[in-house]
């Protein structure tokens, strides 16, 4: 699932490429996906118009058009953007495919057919925009206002994580990083956290953000189409060590959602049984 890392560059690589260039075809193989909140056909708003801008929110990335329009693409777990030379053929499962006037093509695939596409008026108009919190990463964001909008919501901490009304950008495969990194376990009460382990929860969060960040940064290239995950510490380690003390890293699956966590260094209880880890501090 794409998240704020992954979308992060996403944004980095298109933004130098698509503004000033022109829509010139609109195919949308999977309407259901693709849906014109502005009113009309995607196929009639788009053909003729330039791109204005790239931007990204939350999981969400936002192309802007000189009609005054924005083409939200909500990946879920599955969609892939894809800008390149153009393939020639439809994919089984492409959803979108935008013909450009500088001989490329952006498509938007999704293998699980759970993501969209909408076409907006007004970024209000796309399901959560108005509801979603701040960004993850916004350095507006400090530790206090984190710890602030922490009280209002309650369960279990990685439920609150990956809410999007909470803080913005973080779903099931980074909130595992974050969680791991400052050693709480995923199931835990929002409520029975301590100071400490808030402040750890928040400085983890922007490590494990702005780790994911550069090394995306240096691993993706052209090929934003592609994934890549397999630099992450615990997340997506089937049968693998916990890097912090080399124990056998859990997993539990529930609702098609698989949580990765290290039993020692997340322990369940409350008690630590007084082993000593080593913990991240701000940098
Ligand atoms: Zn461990």
């Amino acid at each position: 699932m794409p998240e704020l890392p992954d979308l992060e560059i996403i944004r980095e690589y298109l933004a130098p490429r698509l503004p000033g260039v022109a829509v010139t075809g609109v195919d949308t193989p999977r309407p259901l996906i693709v849906r014109n909140l502005a009113g009309g056909e995607p196929a009639d708003a788009l053909p003729g118009r330039r791109f204005t801008g790239v931007a990204r929110r939350g999981k969400n990335l936002l192309l802007s058009l000189d009609s005054g329009v924005t083409i939200v693409i909500t990946p879920m777990l599955a969609g892939r953007i894809r800008y390149a030379a153009p393939l020639g053929k439809k994919r089984v499962r492409d959803a979108l495919i935008l013909s450009l006037d500088n001989g490329m093509e952006l498509r938007y695939h999704d293998a699980k057919d759970m993501g969209k596409v909408y076409i907006v008026a007004d970024l209000n108009q796309a399901p959560g925009m108005m509801e979603m919190g701040p960004e993850a990463d916004d350095p507006a964001l400090t530790l206090g206002a984190f710890r602030e909008r922490l009280k209002k919501h309650q369960g279990e901490i990685k439920g609150v994580l990956t809410n999007q009304r909470f803080v913005a950008g973080i779903g099931n495969a980074y909130a595992d990083e974050i969680l791991w990194c400052a050693a709480i376990y995923p199931m835990r009460r929002r409520a029975s956290l301590s100071e400490q382990e808030v402040e750890r929860l928040y400085n983890c969060m922007r490590i494990a953000l702005q780790r994911a960040v550069e090394t995306l940064r240096e691993r993706v290239g052209d090929r934003i189409d592609v994934e890549v995950r397999d630099f992450l510490a615990i997340h997506g380690k089937d049968d693998g060590e916990c890097p912090r003390c080399g124990g056998r890293i859990s997993t539990i699956t529930y609702e098609r959602s698989t949580t990765y966590f290290c039993r020692n260094c997340q322990p369940g209880l409350m008690v630590n049984k007084g082993r000593s880890l080593e913990l991240p501090g701000r940098n």
